[in-house]
């Protein structure tokens, strides 16, 4: 609570009751800077809004308890606004992390589906030279004539085996099954 007096924001309760009107709690305060004393009273907003504007609204308000009314709704909405502002900045970054981590995803799974095509691709040409040399072909030859590298090769060369499409005459030297 800001003092009155000097603005400052340090002050010790001294006396604390129910007042008069039997929802806010009336606290007496002393500022802990320059000792002025001043009263703070406390509602929760659910009790005091419909009090605020049933008492200074009805018969025989006054324009200080309008002007308390319209105060009291300006500053809530001022902090609802506020409130709501944070919200939204939230919601917004929760979106765009939403956002990216989809595109992200996406440039995964279409990288991993281009790797899937170029290896069913490289294994048909695997296949297909093998297929053509009716005598057999040696690993070597097989990595001359694709131009893939030799690991790819004995990968794709176990998996055809494997599929039964060729067979090994003699140790690293392949024939259409
Ligand atoms: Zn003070």
């Amino acid at each position: 609570m800001e003092c009155p007096q000097c603005g400052k924001s340090h002050d010790r309760v001294i006396d604390s009751r129910l007042a008069r009107d039997g929802i806010t709690v009336r606290r007496r305060r002393q500022c802990l800077a320059c000792s002025g004393r001043f009263t703070t009273y406390e509602a929760t907003e659910e009790q005091l809004l419909p009090f605020l504007i049933g008492k200074n609204t009805g018969q025989g308000a006054t324009t200080a308890n309008l002007r308390a009314v319209l105060s009291f709704l300006s500053e809530t909405v001022r902090i609802l606004s506020k409130e709501t502002e944070r919200l939204i900045k939230r919601i917004e970054k929760t979106e765009k992390a939403q956002a990216a981590e989809q595109l992200q995803k996406k440039a995964r799974q279409r990288k991993a589906a281009r790797r899937r095509a170029q290896s069913l691709m490289m294994t048909d040409t695997v296949l297909r030279t093998i297929n053509r040399h009716r005598r057999g072909i040696a690993i070597s030859r097989l990595t001359d004539k694709t131009r893939f590298d030799a690991k790819r090769i004995h990968t794709i060369v176990f998996e055809l085996r494997k599929q039964g499409k060729i067979k090994s005459l003699r140790r690293g030297f392949y024939v259409k099954a």
